[in-house]
């Protein structure tokens, strides 16, 4: 996807004051700013839904990249079952689910992907759709893509649902982005921080309280 066709959220001026939306008591110090309502990530969706099913020829195995793209991956699927072709048709899917672990704090620590080979096996001459939160680096990406390569899929799609603008990245882009995000951590919208902030809706910068209050 080119820079123009997905949303960016990056300039300061774009972020809501905690004060504009509900957050959970329990996290009003721990974020800084709302960078994305979750009313806002649930329309990006809907659009990003209609662009794949468009572009999808037959039956798609959408690959769910645990744990943070959870949530993205449940309601893009929601989204995608709802809609139709414009021959009328809908799109038939089979899901997999596929662990990838890659950050302990803020900071990289390199990637471990968890995938048996009979399930990697399962995915010759299928057409594939990796369902991620977030691209930082893109290094996890571009491994998953190239294990993934070696069980000769049919094709391979990728979605992020954010990916984030920074020096770091090795100019890995997706095929369908929702949002580029500023070089910052974010919470929300199940990505979390050493396991906390699953259970906030909104996506949300971290504070420096709560990177000390959630720290290992
Ligand atoms: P990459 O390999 O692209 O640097 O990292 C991708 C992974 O890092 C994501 O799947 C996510 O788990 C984690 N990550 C990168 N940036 C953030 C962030 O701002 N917030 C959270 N919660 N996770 C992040």
């Amino acid at each position: 996807m080119k820079p123009e066709e997905y949303i960016d959220v990056t300039p300061e001026k774009n972020h809501y004051s905690l004060e504009h939306f509900v957050i959970p008591k329990h996290y009003e110090k721990d974020v800084s700013s709302i960078l994305i309502p979750h009313g806002v990530i649930m329309d990006r969706i809907q659009k990003l839904a209609r662009l794949i099913v468009d572009d999808t020829t037959g039956p798609l195995v959408v690959c769910c990249i645990l744990k943070g793209g959870h949530q993205y991956f449940a309601d893009l699927v929601n989204q995608i079952k709802a809609l139709t072709k414009n021959n009328g048709m809908s799109v038939p899917l089979s899901l997999e689910f596929i662990r990838v672990k890659s950050y302990k704090n803020d900071q990289s620590e390199g990637v471990t992907i968890s995938m048996s080979e009979s399930e990697c096996r399962e995915l010759e001459g299928k057409n594939l759709l990796i369902v991620e939160d977030i691209i930082d680096t893109g290094k996890t990406m571009v491994k998953l893509l190239e294990r993934l390569q070696d069980y000769k899929p049919k094709s391979v799609r990728v979605t992020s649902l954010l990916v984030k603008k920074t020096e770091r990245s090795n100019g890995y882009i997706p095929d369908y982005v929702g949002f580029a995000i500023p070089d910052a951590f974010v919470v929300g919208y199940a990505l979390d921080y050493n396991e906390y902030f699953r259970d906030l809706d909104h996506i949300c910068v971290i504070s420096e309280h709560g990177k000390k209050a959630y720290a290992v």
